[in-house]
């Protein structure tokens, strides 16, 4: 029987930039050590648009995601341009489903437009890799991190986003190496 090895696959869902993507599996590759696929951009499940709040449902289109696997061993990431909310909140930059091996992270709140500033295509790069990298590394079981640098460490707010790194602390890192 052939021995699947953890890959990380990316899904655009609906019109996201390609560049962007591209550079996000070149760092998620070298951060985990993993080979990342891009898919095909899939068009966003409209059965999960709410069309009263204007978002769509996350849970949803998580669970669309868990379709796409081919393997267990594959963590897939979908990367959505609109705002995306879930039973607990009313707006999410990012959420996944550790059992489904799941996650979907959220351009709309990482976008300088959201806070009414002009759009700067390398802070949105910046906040995507740190987001997309936490979400991941909860994928594979890293906890949250209390030092503020790490990318593992629980930024709700956009300012905390934009004060930490993209990079493992020293424990955070030891504690990937044992679950790699
Ligand atoms: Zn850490």
């Amino acid at each position: 029987m052939k021995r699947y090895r953890d890959k990380i696959v990316i899904v655009p869902l609906g019109d996201v930039d390609y560049f962007q993507i591209n550079k996000l599996s070149t760092a998620l590759s070298s951060r985990f050590g993993h080979s990342v696929d891009i898919l095909q951009g899939i068009k966003v499940p409209n059965e999960a648009y709410d069309v009263i709040k204007g978002q769509y449902f996350s849970t949803m289109i998580l669970q669309k995601l868990e379709l796409l696997k081919a393997s267990e061993k594959e963590k897939i990431l979908g990367i959505i341009e609109d705002d995306i909310y879930s039973t607990r909140h009313h707006s999410l930059v990012s959420d996944a489903d550790a059992v489904g091996g799941t996650a979907l992270v959220s351009l709309f709140q990482l976008k300088q437009q959201f806070y009414g500033l002009p759009d700067d295509e390398k802070m949105i790069y910046q906040r995507l890799v740190k987001e997309a990298t936490r979400v991941v590394g909860a994928l594979f079981s890293i906890p949250y991190c209390r030092n503020p640098k790490c990318v593992m460490y629980n930024s709700s707010e956009m300012f905390d986003i934009d004060q930490k790194t993209e990079k493992f602390c020293d424990i955070c890192k030891r504690t990937y190496m044992k679950v790699m």
